[in-house]
């Protein structure tokens, strides 16, 4: 999903929580959901097992969103991670637990096209797992269903329970899936994640929404399912700023005076991060700051006969949103002049990525974005008095890449505006 927490944080579980509810609910869009009436909603047309509905859409695509940008990765990358209606839940745990939520998600529409009723998530450890049972399939509009389910979390302790609502649930809702029920089984973190979601969203569903409960299902509650997206920039830049100390989350904490890079709220946070932090501030230690300034395309020779705002429109296409059916991005681009790309970084220092276009001569221009693509820009020869030295870098001993180009630390000092450490290196074997 993209809100990038250190798999070994030391932040506190309530500010972790705090996080992730933002991020869940970010990458639910539910801020456009708060006046969502389930009781109005008409039935999602579903698939009838041997009918060529030509209504029906299938769940499994419906509860998944990408945006343009992950799609290209997912289709460079050679595990291909799209679910498919045929593919086996579980059967490649994802190292991002919002991925691998995203993919439960997923799964469980393919699940219901399937025309499965209900599944058990276990964790891999096999000491947590979630009952879920669909309750109904509503539609918002046509490409966002939302499921209703019942769910109810087990532990060890409550095991016995669950063995026995699945076996009820197998003699209700078996056929179909041929080995009886569905179990997907995910890496313990998902587990978590999926129950907070499920938590999170259950106060969508209103006390007087029939939910038919079984006599063994007293201890479940009534949540919904609706389709996870990868988080936009814009919920990222929301949710990367003012994070405080690096260590507890703490606000009003201060820089490392030797990298800038880190905050921290005091000697204690800062003592105990060191191990970790030791070695990228030992190697921007020192470093030389140069101002940037960058902007969002190269000009555009006019074309005659068209309209210039078309064709900085068509060199303009958001390929960050996770928007995918394009309702609002067109117009929203259409409408704003020249956005900034927003911050997703906050004051924290990132690498990004330089490289020149292969040409004759000294190059005009730099292109420069970062690793996740929130920004893509280019630095102009005119208008960047450090043009030349973060050229000649390129070129030298801590350029590579044949001095095309080259990665550098930088911060976000403005809108147009990076400040870059020149002369450091970042130590990385990532390449992007
Ligand atoms: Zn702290
Ligand atoms: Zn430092």
């Amino acid at each position: 999903m993209g809100g990038d927490i250190p798999a070994d944080t030391k932040l506190p579980d309530d500010v972790l929580e705090k996080r992730l509810r933002e991020a869940i609910n970010a990458s639910q869009n539910k801020a456009t959901f708060s006046s969502l009436d389930l009781g109005s909603l008409q039935k999602w047309p579903m698939a009838t097992a041997g009918e060529l509905d030509t209504r029906a859409r299938p769940l499994v695509r419906a509860m998944q969103r990408g945006s343009i940008d992950e799609a290209q990765r997912l289709l460079f990358s050679s595990g291909n991670r799209v679910l498919d209606a045929g593919a086996t839940p579980g059967a490649s745990p994802s190292a991002n637990p919002f991925i691998g939520l995203r993919e439960v998600v997923a799964a469980i529409g393919g699940l219901l096209d399937d025309g499965g009723t209900w599944c058990v998530v276990q964790s891999e450890d096999e000491s947590s797992s979630i009952g879920i049972r669909v309750v109904s399939v509503l539609e918002i509009h046509e490409d966002t269903p939302v499921i209703v389910v019942l769910y109810r979390p087990f532990n060890r302790s409550s095991a016995k329970d669950c063995a026995q609502w699945i076996s009820e649930q197998s003699k209700s809702n078996a056929p179909a899936l041929g080995n009886g029920f569905i179990h997907i089984k995910r890496p313990s973190i998902e587990v978590k994640l999926l129950l907070l979601y499920l938590k999170l969203n259950a106060s969508l569903v209103p006390a007087d929404f029939p939910v038919d409960k079984k006599p063994n299902e007293a201890r479940f509650k009534p949540s919904v399912l609706l389709p996870v997206a990868p988080l936009d920039f814009d919920a990222l830049a929301k949710i990367a700023h003012n994070l405080g100390c690096s260590v507890c989350g703490k606000k009003g904490a201060s820089r490392c005076a030797q990298c800038q890079t880190v905050w921290y709220c005091g000697a204690e946070c800062q003592r105990a991060d060191w191990p970790d932090h030791k070695q990228s501030c030992k190697s921007l230690k020192g470093g030389r700051w140069v101002p940037i300034t960058f902007q969002e395309q190269l000009p555009l020779p006019s074309i005659p006969g068209v309209d210039p705002k078309q064709t900085k429109y068509m060199s303009n296409i958001n390929k960050f949103s996770s928007d995918f059916s394009g309702r609002s991005t067109a117009t929203r681009k259409f409408e704003a002049a020249d956005p900034p790309p927003p911050n997703v970084w906050g004051d924290r220092v990132f690498m990004i990525k330089l490289q020149v276009a292969l040409s004759y001569g000294e190059p005009g221009h730099m292109m420069l974005y970062d690793r996740k693509r929130s920004f893509q820009g280019f630095m102009l020869r005119k208008d960047n008095p450090a043009f030349a030295e973060l050229y000649a870098e390129m070129l030298g001993p801590r350029g590579g890449f044949g001095g095309m180009k080259m990665y550098r630390w930088a911060k976000r000092t403005g809108d147009w505006e990076l400040s870059v450490c020149l002369d450091r290196q970042p130590q990385t074997d990532t390449k992007w």
